[in-house]
């Protein structure tokens, strides 16, 4: 087992990776920027170093700097959280070319699955359902043209690069193409430095089901079941919960996706926690959408369905051992479901709202798990991501989920910084979340009755 890893992360997921780490007997350490030197996670490593100033691009993308302090502690390992160099190739494989273990799949595997053209080519060829579409990346509008007569409207329009939604472009029409893929490749561009764009048919409010996989070294793949992540707002996960409470979601169907989902990760040569991302339509055809090479924000519903420390699994993993159990032994216990909830405000138009957190209550009791790294007059700084804490509850059915995450969310207090906590509670309550009849479409159209 490890000695010391370094966690390359920072907020909630980087708290997540020290209890891990201190519950197995690892030391931890903490990178932060010069505006986190506040932060939770700095405070419970044994060990933190100042990688940079506040900008993301100069201190948790700094690779350099990440590196030199992981080699100069002597960290054995690096676990790379979720978001910031978790996808990064060159990272991982600079991380090796140190003499240290990178705690997720190769930098192989991570390049040709963050290349989403590809990685669909390789499904396609491992025979997994993909949705149908452009033959690889389309380098032209001509070419966009011809695509878009052969699989008709409506499409969409998807960066190769893409991520969190972005350099994504939904066509209806003819007239809409041009303008679409124009501004899908510059959006491309701009976010991830590769314009390259590829199409696909649109499925009409469809629902969004992940499977969690876990793949060690000695090429065993099991899945942890699904999960239903179709409270999207702008293709941005909002709610997630475990088992799918979709009708669409038959066991046969159910058993299919896990099948695909593990043959998925066998094809890609895969190892480590991934997620393989697929949606459902109607009829119940699945199709797959990307892999994500990481532990997902979402990654605790499924803990609390399993019963299995994903994070400790990962290191686990890493460290060389074999899985502990095979698919047969995975069962998935009551329901779970995370809210995740950002420092934003929904009245104006969800516009980010750092700043400082006058009074906090976090919610307990029995059944709920709250992921933060904030505290009582703790200072949201400006410069990352909103989401400042995942509320996540199980219970024994769907409903007893419901109305424990309902209390939960009373419960919870953040004063000083407005949240979509209201929000949250409020879907909790809609008729249709409550039925488990929803899709990705869900909170577009439901939106403007959600914020009275
Ligand atoms: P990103 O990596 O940017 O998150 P994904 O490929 O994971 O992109 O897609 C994000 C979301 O967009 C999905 O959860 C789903 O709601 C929607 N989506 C993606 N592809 C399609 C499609 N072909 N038809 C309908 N919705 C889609």
């Amino acid at each position: 087992m490890f000695r010391r890893i370094l966690i390359a992360n920072r907020g909630e997921i980087a708290v997540r990776i020290i209890r891990a780490c201190k519950e197995l007997g690892i030391e931890s350490v903490a990178v932060y920027s010069t505006a986190d030197s506040a932060a939770l996670h700095v405070h419970l490593a044994d060990i933190a170093v100042c990688i940079g100033p506040a900008s993301g691009a100069e201190s948790y993308l700094n690779m350099q700097n990440i590196l030199s302090a992981a080699t100069r502690l002597g960290c054995d390992a690096v676990h790379p959280g979720y978001g910031f160099l978790s996808e990064n190739a060159e990272f991982a494989r600079l991380v090796e070319q140190c003499g240290m273990v990178f705690i997720g799949p190769t930098a192989e595997v991570i390049e040709q699955m963050g290349d989403k053209a590809a990685a669909k080519a390789l499904m396609i060829q491992a025979g997994v359902p993909v949705v149908p579409g452009s033959d690889g990346v389309v380098t032209s509008l001509e070419e966009a043209r011809q695509v878009a007569e052969e699989i008709g409207y409506p499409l969409l329009i998807k960066a190769s690069a893409g991520g969190g939604g972005r350099g994504m472009r939904r066509v209806f029409s003819g007239e809409e193409l041009e303008n679409a893929y124009l501004t899908a490749s510059s959006e491309a561009q701009a976010c991830f430095g590769d314009g390259s764009v590829y199409m696909e048919k649109l499925i009409l409010e469809p629902k969004h089901i992940e499977f969690q996989i876990l793949a060690d070294n000695y090429g065993k793949v099991v899945h942890l079941g699904e999960r239903d992540c179709s409270i999207q707002r702008r293709n941005q996960k909002m709610i997630e919960e475990s088992p799918s409470p979709s009708k669409a979601l038959t066991p046969a169907i159910r058993e299919k996706m896990g099948q695909a989902a593990v043959l998925a990760a066998k094809a890609a040569g895969y190892r480590n926690a991934g997620t393989v991302e697929f949606i459902l339509d109607h009829a119940g055809n699945f199709y797959f959408i990307e892999m994500n090479t990481r532990v997902q924000v979402e990654h605790p519903v499924t803990e609390m369905v399993t019963g299995i420390d994903l994070v400790k699994e990962q290191i686990r993993i890493a460290a060389g051992q074999e899985l502990p159990f095979e698919q047969r032994d995975i069962r998935l216990n009551g329901h779970a479901i995370e809210c995740r909830i950002n420092a934003e405000c929904p009245e104006e138009n969800f516009r980010p709202c750092p700043g400082r957190i006058e009074g906090l209550f976090i919610p307990g009791g029995p059944g709920v798990r709250v992921d933060t790294a904030v505290y009582q007059g703790y200072e949201i700084p400006p410069y990352y991501d909103s989401m400042v804490a995942k509320v996540i509850v199980h219970g024994d059915t769907r409903l007893e989920a419901i109305r424990r995450m309902r209390r939960a969310l009373e419960e919870f207090i953040v004063e000083g910084v407005d949240t979509n906590t209201d929000l949250q509670y409020y879907i909790l309550h809609n008729e249709e979340f409550v039925r488990g009849q929803f899709t990705t479409a869900f909170v577009e159209k439901n939106l403007s009755e959600l914020k009275q």
